[in-house]
């Protein structure tokens, strides 16, 4: 009986497994389909000095417009490919729409010229031909400053062989592009990754950020974590900022910069303009 237990067991598997490689292949030909057919678009976060009022930049966020499925967050579609060279592909256009928008801005006169960040796999920066392509996507873009776009590396993502990472940042950084440390805090090496990835910006993992009001423990990292840029002398911005609330507790720790929802939601590009028009940080803040 056991053995025909086990059997069973074992037939049930196969059918588990062939039913997860054909729901994988189903998934990389709808999301080839996407890349081809120009279904995926960026909508986008502001970021700003709440002690300054101003508005810093914008975070890209991709999202899919599926024909029948509606609008997909990333969480939906981003691990279908996490091994797959499509991967490379999406960042690649992630990258250049990021550029044209900054290019678009620039001709509609929106002030000063917003820096935009760009999240980027890691796999996509152990990429041999990463910096190249960095260049080339650049110079496609003539009008558009390196330094208003900035890179976006994930910390929880395993960096297998951080000396190349870290020669790869550098070859961008002399071009001009920034690098962020995104979700700092949660991964295995933070202190590792900061101490040998030349990012200038840290990015407070959201987690943190939203419990800091109710739980000293959070509260202690926060704080801690602005700390520790301060010293390695690095700017730091809180993510996942609710409330103003959360916004004044930082101030109070001496963390200016911010982006949540609190401040605003991600937004197709073409609310940009209106949404500058109307950001009144100082009143809330300030008071
Ligand atoms: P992330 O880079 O840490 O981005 C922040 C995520 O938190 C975004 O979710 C954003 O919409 C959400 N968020 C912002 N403020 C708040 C807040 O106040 N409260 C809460 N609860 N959430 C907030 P989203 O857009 O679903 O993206 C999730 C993750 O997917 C991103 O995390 C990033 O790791 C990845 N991702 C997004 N776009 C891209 C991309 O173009 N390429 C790659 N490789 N990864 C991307
Ligand atoms: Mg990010
Ligand atoms: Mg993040
Ligand atoms: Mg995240």
């Amino acid at each position: 009986i056991a053995k025909e237990r086990g059997k069973n067991r074992h037939h049930l598997f196969d059918i588990a497994q062939d039913d997860a490689v054909k729901v994988q292949r189903e998934g990389l030909n709808a999301i080839r389909h996407a890349l081809d057919h120009n279904e995926f678009v960026l909508h986008y976060q502001p970021k700003v000095n709440m002690r300054s009022g101003t508005v810093i930049g914008f975070e890209a966020l991709i999202r899919w417009q599926h024909p029948k499925k509606g609008l997909l967050s990333p969480a939906e579609f981003l691990p279908i490919i996490e091994n797959n060279p499509m991967n490379i592909e999406m960042g690649e256009w992630v990258i250049n729409s990021a550029l044209t928008q900054i290019s678009q801005w620039q001709k509609q006169g929106l002030h000063p010229p917003l820096n935009i960040s760009v999240n980027i796999a890691a796999v996509q920066l152990q990429q041999p031909k990463f910096t190249k392509n960095i260049i080339k996507l650049l110079k496609s873009h003539p009008d558009v400053e390196p330094h208003l776009l900035e890179l976006e590396v994930l910390e929880t993502s395993a960096l297998d062989d951080i000396s190349h990472v870290s020669a790869t940042m550098n070859a961008c950084i002399k071009l001009g592009v920034n690098f962020a440390l995104d979700d700092f805090g949660t991964g295995y090496s933070s202190l590792t990754y900061l101490r040998r990835l030349p990012a200038s910006l840290i990015k407070i993992d959201q987690s943190f950020v939203r419990d800091m009001l109710c739980d000293p423990d959070d509260s202690a990292i926060v704080e801690g974590v602005i700390a520790l840029a301060k010293s390695f002398k690095r700017n730091v911005i809180a993510e996942g900022v609710e409330t103003i609330e959360h916004g004044k507790a930082l101030l109070k720790l001496g963390c200016d910069l911010a982006q949540g929802y609190g401040i605003a939601k991600p937004m197709p590009a073409n609310e940009i303009p209106q949404w500058i028009d109307s950001w009144q940080c100082n009143e809330v803040w300030q008071q």
